[in-house]
């Protein structure tokens, strides 16, 4: 993949990466800006799991990267008061590794599965009856001397995690009490999400420049704090530190992130389609190969929001880009009767 500043990856391996995220990452409801639909829906079910004195019902959560899912999870924990392990779908290699994940959890423990739709079949196949029922299947041996033991299990919880709802296998899906999906944010919150990590982190910056960042970092908080923390240093080495916006707007035009929070990446992904392809339909298979992209990373990364501002639709022909974006990228229509006036 292209290393891009508007990555909405998590921190990947780099360590000071990580502790900042995890500096910024909101623990209670206050903190955590937007969402309030999920936020009320989910206060409601800790309440009433609370009051009933028992564990709350498995929950996924869905929707693009750095939206905010493990945050919430982590978020879900503190005000049920319980503990929370953290885990992926990929991590989970065998069955066992997943019975001794739910062996070692206390009632009413939290476990997050992120990416839960890359949870292997057979280990996804024990995980049914572990939320079902809160039992535990395993087979001792091999052979005809095999023989299958049921372990009873704590009363836990599962989180999971994921970008596509899609890609869940429908047996594992039914097995959530709750399914949310997280959507967007305003640019208002996402510059409320910034001036917050910016006093958490020492950093001076005024409003405006606030805003502007705001507006270019694809309505997601992962990448608002990112675009903040590569601003910060631009300011500190050109300026006195302090974010104001002559040099947001210089900072951002070094990243070339542009006005409506795109880069080059997303720019290429157009384009491609508008030369090639005249606006499009183009399959998602064809786009992939044509600007050397994983089709799970165009789907995941690019387009949703290349589709929420209205650059790009998904039609059931292909990918077609919109009036907008050809104006966007100063190009003209040549055949505008192939794209749709968006
Ligand atoms: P996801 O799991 O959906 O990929 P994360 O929960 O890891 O996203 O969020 C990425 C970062 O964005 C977090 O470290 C946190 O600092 C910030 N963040 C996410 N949601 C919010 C929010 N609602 N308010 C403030 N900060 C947020």
């Amino acid at each position: 993949m292209i290393e891009r500043i508007i990555n909405t990856d998590a921190a990947a391996d780099d360590p000071i990466e990580q502790e900042i995220e995890f500096t910024l990452r909101p623990r209670d409801f206050t903190n955590y800006i937007g969402q309030e639909r999920l936020k009320q829906n989910l206060q409601l079910a800790i309440r009433a799991a609370k009051k009933r004195g028992e564990p709350l019902d498995h929950i996924l959560l869905y929707g693009p990267p750095g939206l905010g899912k493990t945050t919430m999870a982590t978020v879900i924990a503190n005000e049920m008061g319980a503990q929370i392990r953290i885990t992926s779908g990929p991590a989970v290699e065998r069955a066992g590794d997943l019975a001794s994940l739910l062996t070692n959890l206390q009632d009413g423990d939290i476990l997050f599965i992120d990416e839960i739709h890359r949870l292997h079949r057979v280990v996804e196949e024990v995980l049914y009856s572990a939320m079902e029922d809160y039992k535990l299947d395993i087979m001792l041996g091999k052979g005809p001397s095999a023989r299958s033991l049921r372990l009873d299990l704590p009363k836990f919880t599962i989180i999971g995690a994921t970008t596509r709802t899609g890609a869940l296998a429908a047996p594992l899906r039914d097995r959530f009490g709750m399914i949310h999906r997280l959507e967007f944010y305003k640019p208002s919150e996402i510059q409320q999400i910034i001036e917050r990590a910016a006093s958490i982190l020492n950093v001076k910056i005024n409003k405006l420049a606030a805003e502007t960042l705001a507006t270019r970092a694809r309505l997601t908080p992962r990448i608002a704090n990112r675009l903040l923390k590569r601003v910060r240093d631009y300011a500190d080495v050109n300026g006195d530190g302090i974010i104001d916006h002559k040099i947001s707007t210089q900072a951002l035009e070094l990243l070339e992130v542009d006005e409506l929070g795109l880069d080059p990446a997303d720019r290429m992904l157009l384009l491609a389609i508008i030369e090639n392809y005249k606006g499009g339909p183009v399959g998602v298979e064809t786009l992939a190969a044509l600007i050397s992209e994983e089709r799970g990373t165009i789907e995941d990364f690019y387009e949703p929001y290349l589709m929420q501002i209205g650059l790009l639709e998904r039609t059931p022909r292909g990918r077609k880009v919109t009036h907008k974006a050809y104006k966007h990228l100063g190009k003209k229509m040549n055949n505008p009767g192939q794209t749709s006036l968006v």
